[in-house]
């Protein structure tokens, strides 16, 4: 396997160029649940494409399907119509045991709510996609602790997620959503429990593992100023329809890099 090391050099001066390939594209998707007599449609046709390497907001008001898209997108749920295909797999296509390598090798997700597993420490919260990739002991050590000090919590290694800070413990997730080295990061409103200076540390961390790790983003977030900040594109769902899909420039780098 492949080390971090190289990403974890000094920050490299330019940031990783986008590559043309499409990272993300949906095709007319619908994901309808029942609930009874009624059907809900949750994501309701839609058709999108992302680039590989780009910084993209998913926006839109509570029960707008902006959950719903992104975990049909992270392989944790199929379509009820429609296909999707991340890095040139159609995720329809995928057995289970392909769509778990995909979860496991292709995706990073970090949540609201950390979902950390309390009673392992940092380091066994950050190994484990590696225990499930079968990556050996030595290589796993190795690579957890690049991915624990990429987002500055080397000192915190041994502690248990509930002596930590809420803004740490979302640093653990994210080291534990990059330690595959996955191409694609989905993040559902990953500054959603934390108060606004923790979040902006977070939303830099972000930032950074877009720049100078090259993963695509796509972040859920119902506020629009934390996108217009760091995303470079915003999409709003509204009913699960796609409404708007807007480029921007991301405030908080203006002028800083590339
Ligand atoms: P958002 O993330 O934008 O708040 P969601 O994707 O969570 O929206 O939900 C979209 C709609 O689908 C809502 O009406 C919600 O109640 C419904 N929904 C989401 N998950 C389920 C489920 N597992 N079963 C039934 N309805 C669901
Ligand atoms: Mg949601």
């Amino acid at each position: 396997m492949a080390s971090l090391n190289d990403n974890l050099a000094p920050a490299a001066p330019t940031a990783v160029p986008p590559t043309t390939a499409p990272g993300i594209r949906t095709d007319n998707v619908t994901r309808h649940y029942t609930m009874g007599e009624a059907t809900i449609r949750a994501v309701d046709g839609i058709s999108l494409q992302i680039d590989a390497g780009d910084f993209v907001a998913l926006l839109g008001s509570s029960g707008s399907g902006k959950s719903s898209l992104l975990n049909l997108i992270a392989g944790l749920d199929r379509p009820t119509s429609g296909s999707i295909v991340v890095q040139g797999s159609d995720l329809a296509k995928l057995t289970r045991l392909e769509l778990a390598q995909y979860r496991l090798r292709t995706v990073g997700m970090v949540f609201q709510s950390f979902n950390l597993i309390p009673s392992m420490t940092v380091h066994e919260n950050v190994e484990l996609p590696l225990r499930f990739a079968e990556v050996d002991r030595r290589e796993r050590a190795k690579l957890s602790r690049e991915a624990i000090e990429r987002v500055g919590l080397a000192a915190r290694i041994d502690h248990k997620p509930t002596q930590l800070s809420g803004g740490e413990q979302q640093r653990v997730a994210l080291a534990r959503a990059l330690v595959n080295q996955p191409k694609l990061l989905l993040a559902d409103e990953p500054t959603g429990n934390l108060d606004s200076k923790t979040g902006t540390g977070i939303m830099d961390l972000i930032d950074n593992f877009n720049r100078t790790l090259g993963m695509t983003v796509l972040m859920v977030t119902h506020e629009r100023s934390l996108a217009e900040r760091y995303a470079r594109r915003l999409i709003f769902l509204a009913d699960g329809k796609l409404v708007a899909d807007e480029p921007n420039i991301p405030t908080h780098t203006q002028g800083v890099r590339q």
